[in-house]
């Protein structure tokens, strides 16, 4: 009988992070000042982010290894199962198979614990006392409270308005593991306040609250900023999911044909292929689908420039794919994938044609949740399904058996609202406003270096 479950033990969880960095034949473009359009130097005593982080973010070494007090908050969860999706392969009639890394095992849900324990670490480390930082659908807020809450920190989160009402019980968690959530925008801030003058209504966006929280830790104390995604260090946490995943296949003989991965910063989709591109930079023709939403896709329609992470404007400049730093996507369910960017190291394996992208709705996406959670009897959020969808088409588009991996980022348990509406028929499809997209990247043209 096939496996349909691959474990591994406490032992085989990743001593070491991997730099895809150094093993890449082309170099990353560095991030710009905006006044100055020179490369960014950092001043570590006055910046936002943690020293340690910083230089991780700029190392050029190949292994990184992890502190031992990660590795141990890292097995509270670790490591997470693979699992064949032989339900569903029968459903579909397919020869392919199926596979998806479950890093919905993590106790907020997500894979975003990865990169938050290492974070509260690190900042813990340094004196820090006090995290901030901005939440979109809510996964990342609760996996940071998880974090602060097993170092030792305060945690305060700036949450999307939109999530804010639509996510109650999120909410609910992170308070539960002491956080302070703060729907956003907020009067808590300058920029903040700015926006809601201008438009009291908004449902807010990601880039909104992601400025408000770099705000409140630059004018506080002992107070550092933690970042979701984006960063090439959040990128470098996240390869224990591919590590992982890779002797997990190994023990089963298997090579995957395709890695699919849902993206709104990349991070998810980062964790798992950034292992394998080694082999696929070596000629493998192993082929690597990101997906994102329709209604903010910054791969398949956005340009490759330089643009902030932020809607306030307080981050340097990055290349990537981006919609405009403006860009407020419309209030889709699928709210942990409306960023108008895409991490710089994503942005350009896509631009060298090493990666793919294909964009969907919400309701063709949310159909496939159901179709696998009915089949596989276990719920994947509504971000996850982005990821499932693409695997159903390519297994449906194929006769041959082909080895298949998803990366099964998170569980629907908070977004059940979403699936209501949809077995109720009430949600709807959203194009992404072309004429605002192509407004906002005209104007980013003056900014280039
Ligand atoms: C945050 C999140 C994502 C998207 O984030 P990336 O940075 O693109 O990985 C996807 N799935 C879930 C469940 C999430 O919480």
């Amino acid at each position: 009988m096939d496996k349909i479950k691959i474990l591994l033990s406490e032992k085989d969880i990743p001593r070491r992070w991997y730099n895809v960095k150094v093993d890449l034949p082309f170099s990353v473009p560095a991030p710009i000042d905006p006044v100055t359009k020179e490369p960014v130097r950092i001043d570590k005593g006055k910046s936002v982010f943690c020293g340690s982080l910083l230089e991780q973010e700029e190392s050029l070494e190949r292994w990184i290894a992890i502190p031992e007090p990660v590795i141990k908050a890292l097995s509270i969860w670790r490591p997470t199962p693979l699992r064949r999706a032989v339900y569903l392969e029968k459903v579909l009639k397919t020869k392919c198979r199926i596979y998806y890394k479950d890093e919905s095992v993590a106790s907020a849900g997500s894979f975003k614990q990865n990169t938050a324990v290492a974070q509260a670490y690190y900042n813990k480390k340094e004196g820090i006392t006090c995290l901030t930082t901005e939440t979109g659908a809510g996964q990342w807020g609760s996996a940071l409270s998880f974090a602060c809450n097993l170092f030792g920190l305060k945690c305060r989160v700036y949450m999307v308005r939109l999530s804010y009402e639509l996510k109650p019980f999120r909410r609910t968690l992170m308070r539960l593991w002491g956080a302070e959530v703060i729907p956003s925008p907020s009067k808590r801030t300058v920029y903040g306040r700015k926006i809601l003058k201008k438009t009291p209504n908004t449902t807010g966006s990601i880039g909104i609250s992601a400025s408000e929280a770099v705000e409140d830790a630059f004018v506080h104390k002992n107070t550092k900023y933690a970042a979701a995604s984006l960063f090439d260090y959040v990128n470098l946490h996240q390869t224990v999911i591919g590590l992982e995943t890779k002797k997990q296949l190994k023990l089963i003989g298997e090579k995957p044909d395709y890695l699919i991965g849902c993206v709104g910063g990349g991070s998810n989709f980062a964790g798992l292929v950034f292992p394998f591109l080694r082999d696929r930079l070596k000629g493998s023709n192993m082929r690597m689908i990101a997906v994102e939403p329709a209604s903010c896709p910054s791969l398949t329609k956005g340009a490759y420039i330089y643009d902030f992470a932020d809607a306030g404007k307080f981050s340097s400049l990055q290349k990537m794919y981006t919609l405009g730093h403006s860009f407020v996507p419309p209030p889709v369910h699928t709210t942990g994938l409306r960023y108008h960017g895409c991490s710089p190291l994503i942005s350009l394996l896509y631009n060298k044609k090493i990666i793919e992208a294909r964009a969907y709705h919400q309701i063709e996406v949310l159909t496939a949740g159901v179709l696998f959670a009915k089949a596989e009897r276990i719920l994947p959020a509504p971000e996850t399904t982005h990821a499932i969808k693409a695997a159903i088409d390519i297994a449906k588009s194929t006769k041959k058996s082909k080895c298949i991996v998803i990366n099964f980022s998170g569980h629907g348990f908070f977004d059940l609202a979403a699936y209501e509406k949809f077995l109720d028929k009430k949600l709807k499809n959203y194009a992404y406003p072309i004429a605002e997209v192509k407004r906002a990247i005209k104007e980013l043209l003056q900014l280039q270096p």
